[in-house]
């Protein structure tokens, strides 16, 4: 089983990192949130920290976030696209534009393309995470509403959108969110064809699933450009027993269709703390016969003052998998 980090600190996390310590300790393959509006003024700087990790044999992977925040689980992340591009925004049910670009925009999806393909560009990498597609969803208003939208949904289903989220609704949004993905998964092939697209699904916190066109893994696993599916293990924000957690969530995940040679990847949120039971969760993941799990993240993990004591026992836990 391969094991990654993810790095979500932006490219000031980034300069304190040695590569070199990541893959002593054990670690495979690390994950580089990307900022849009840090891409702009410090993109030297992620290449040559991705160039830096390829190195010393680390897999990398891009985590693209903001660029319309389409793709965004955290609303404090800032895009500078939102601000000047209000016309390519996502209309929720009640008219009301939402700080989320609508993925069935033109405008956007071609900007996005661009700016995806200029990032593999910039970076050595062995593929990209599309995190969290999203449509607006919020207190029972959803998007998007949008003129594109609307055309599309006559165009498919001969009748008007709904105002309402059904069935039919849902459907069309799930639709669109592969429709992207194909578009994103071939913005970086035009760059280099080697390079994979995992895709992390809206992940379910309580009994129902939230509707924002990525809950779906079965869809999501369909999709053609789609390599494999990241899924989050949440059962300290569940409150649940980690064991069940993250067993019912893979073997859900295989049965959705990814044992057809796509991948599944864990990610769990890592600490040295024991309440977070890493090395336990590690050895679980291992054993349900997980291929690649990723800690979230560098700075909850080696940058405590626990770390240290905790290392030499999560490098032996890293051999054992390996
Ligand atoms: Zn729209």
């Amino acid at each position: 089983m391969k094991v990654g980090i993810s790095v979500a600190g932006g490219v000031q996390a980034l300069e304190n990192i040695e590569p070199a310590a990541l893959r002593d300790v054990g670690l495979n393959s690390v994950f580089v949130s990307c900022y849009e509006d840090e891409v702009r003024w410090y993109a030297d700087d992620i290449g040559s920290f991705l160039r830096r990790s390829h190195r010393v044999g680390l897999e990398c992977y891009v985590v693209p976030w903001g660029y319309g925040k389409f793709l965004d689980p955290d609303p404090s992340i800032e895009s500078l696209y939102i601000d000047t591009h209000p016309e390519t925004l996502q209309r929720d049910s009640r008219g009301r534009r939402c700080r989320k670009a609508c993925p069935n925009n033109p405008r956007y999806l071609e900007w996005f393309a661009s700016s995806m393909r200029t990032l593999a560009w910039l970076t050595e990498c062995e593929g990209f995470l599309w995190d969290e597609p999203s449509f607006h969803v919020s207190r029972g208003a959803w998007g998007c509403r949008c003129v594109h939208c609307k055309r599309l949904y006559w165009a498919k289903a001969g009748v008007e959108m709904p105002r309402a989220l059904t069935d039919p609704v849902c459907a069309f949004r799930r639709e669109s969110v592969a429709m992207f993905l194909l578009a994103a998964a071939a913005a970086i092939e035009a760059v280099d064809r080697r390079l994979v697209s995992f895709v992390m699904p809206t992940p379910s916190l309580g009994p129902s699933e939230v509707q924002t066109g990525a809950e779906d893994w079965r869809t999501l696993a369909r999709c053609s450009a789609v390599d494999g599916l990241s899924i989050w293990v949440p059962w300290q924000a569940r409150g649940a027993q980690m064991e069940g957690t993250l067993v019912d969530l893979f073997e859900g995940a295989r049965k959705k269709g990814l044992g057809e040679g796509k991948q599944v990847v864990l990610w769990v949120v890592g600490s040295p703390q024991p309440k977070d039971r890493l090395l336990d969760t590690i050895m679980c993941a291992h054993l349900a016969g997980c291929e690649h799990l990723v800690i979230s993240d560098y700075e909850s993990l080696f940058r405590t003052s626990a770390f240290a004591p905790f290392a030499a026992s999560l490098s032996r836990t890293l051999a054992r998998v390996q």
